[in-house]
């Protein structure tokens, strides 16, 4: 299958939505706020590590601070009010864009970190002991990661990852051998950040069930990327990060079914996540508030929802085709080059990102050049440094895509990939 000719959608059209891409880069005027440094447009391929942000996302951030600034839940001001209904029906629009049930299975955290701990801490710290088993992949991100191996340091279950074949997809022969009746719970990459896998997630929610044991699906790269409903892919939990697809920072959202929210203990405690309180004890508000202590991230939670509307805006389902397209695009292009080894997939069958290395060239070094001709791309572990390991790489460049990128953004990043060859040839 060749790579599709258009996008499914105007993107130079859809540029003008974010001011940031008319940023010039290089020179020595890097300072934020200094205003643009050389004359090198910037192309910007690092959307894995975070995305920009539309006007539409800056406007609804700047409106809530402009004209309805006010906490939430604790007045019966006006402002209060306006700022608790923009707050609480974001997580209405969280539910729908994911196919929850509603807002009682839509947490709001800082983001997917937060969102993992939180189960990690509320479910695993009380359900987890000797002779449990929680089963990762070689794939996950230290958020995933860290995160159970010390939990199950504290609790005593064993932590086991299923393994990643030489092509990048998981061995789901040895995910059948590592799902068993201890097992707990299996917590996956939906799309890996760093191979660019889109994992089974459906076939190892079944494969967990039949154990008794919950899915925990990490959405960070997924979830801004293509259509995800979790009905559909059968999970117990999903987490993903508001920044990653042209929302702010500091929102996050943990997904989880109600029954088992319901039945887990408070994260964090504190303000606003309390129904009742006397000097021997508490009571717990209803889902989600439950496990929202102390103020939210009001603006973040507002900025997401617009984020949303954005993104469906355009659709989810071209958001994907636009993706594809440029992920193959990419990756055939950067076959071009024998010395450069691409880690993951062939390019029809991964997310919208490419993990590479020049022979004899650190990333660092890589990316570093590429920034030179104003390519920007994420160098280093990318939070995944076991499956580095097992790459027999001790770091890697990764270029990754959004909405806004073009197939001439990607010559551009082949073009300066060319340029180091010959520079370090
Ligand atoms: N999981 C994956 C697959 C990711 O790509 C990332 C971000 N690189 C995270 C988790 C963590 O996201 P955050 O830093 O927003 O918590």
């Amino acid at each position: 299958m060749g790579v599709q000719e258009q996008s499914p959608f105007d993107v130079d059209a859809l540029r003008d939505d974010f001011p940031i891409l008319e940023r010039k880069v290089g020179g020595d005027v890097t300072v934020p706020g200094e205003g643009p440094g050389d004359e090198t447009p910037l192309v910007y391929l690092d959307n894995g590590a975070t995305t920009q942000k539309p006007n539409q996302v800056i406007d609804a951030i700047a409106d809530y601070y402009r004209e309805y600034n006010a906490n939430v839940h604790r007045g019966i001001h006006q402002l209060s009010q306006e700022a608790s209904v923009a707050y609480e029906e974001a997580h209405d629009r969280v539910a729908e864009f994911i196919g929850a049930e509603g807002r009682e299975e839509i947490v709001f955290t800082k983001n997917t970190t937060e969102a993992m701990n939180l189960v990690a801490y509320a479910w695993g710290l009380e359900e987890l002991g000797p002779g449990d088993s929680v089963v990762l992949t070689q794939m996950e991100h230290h958020s995933a990661l860290v995160t159970w191996q010390q939990i199950g340091k504290r609790t005593g279950a064993d932590v086991r990852f299923i393994e990643v074949e030489e092509d990048g997809t998981l061995d789901m022969d040895h995910a059948a051998d590592c799902i068993d009746d201890s097992t707990k719970m299996v917590s996956v990459v939906h799309v890996s950040n760093t191979l660019g896998t889109i994992n089974p997630v459906s076939e190892l929610a079944e494969m967990a069930h039949e154990h008794d044991a919950y899915l925990f699906a990490d959405g960070a790269q997924s979830v801004p990327t293509r259509p995800v409903d979790v009905g559909e892919l059968g999970v117990d939990f999903l987490a993903f990060s508001g920044h990653k697809m042209c929302g702010p920072t500091g929102i996050g959202v943990l997904y989880g079914r109600e029954s088992l929210l319901d039945s887990m203990q408070p994260y964090l405690y504190g303000g606003d996540m309390i129904r009742r309180v006397s000097f021997e004890d508490a009571t717990w508000e209803d889902l989600p508030w439950k496990f929202e202590a102390g103020t939210p991230n009001i603006a973040q939670g507002i900025g997401l929802a617009a984020a949303i509307d954005y993104l469906e805006g355009i659709g989810m389902e071209n958001v994907q085709a636009h993706e594809d397209r440029l992920a193959e695009y990419a990756y055939d292009r950067l076959t071009e080059f024998d010395d450069v080894t691409i880690y993951g997939p062939p390019g029809d069958e991964r997310g919208g990102l490419v993990a590479f290395n020049l022979d004899g060239v650190h990333a660092h070094d890589l990316s570093s050049i590429l920034n030179d001709f104003g390519v920007a791309v994420r160098a280093g572990d990318h939070c995944t440094q076991p499956l580095h390991d097992e790459l027999g790489a001790n770091s890697s460049a990764r270029a990754s895509f959004y909405v806004y990128n073009t197939t001439e953004e990607i010559d551009a990043l082949v073009e300066a990939v060319d340029e180091a060859r010959q520079l370090f040839a």
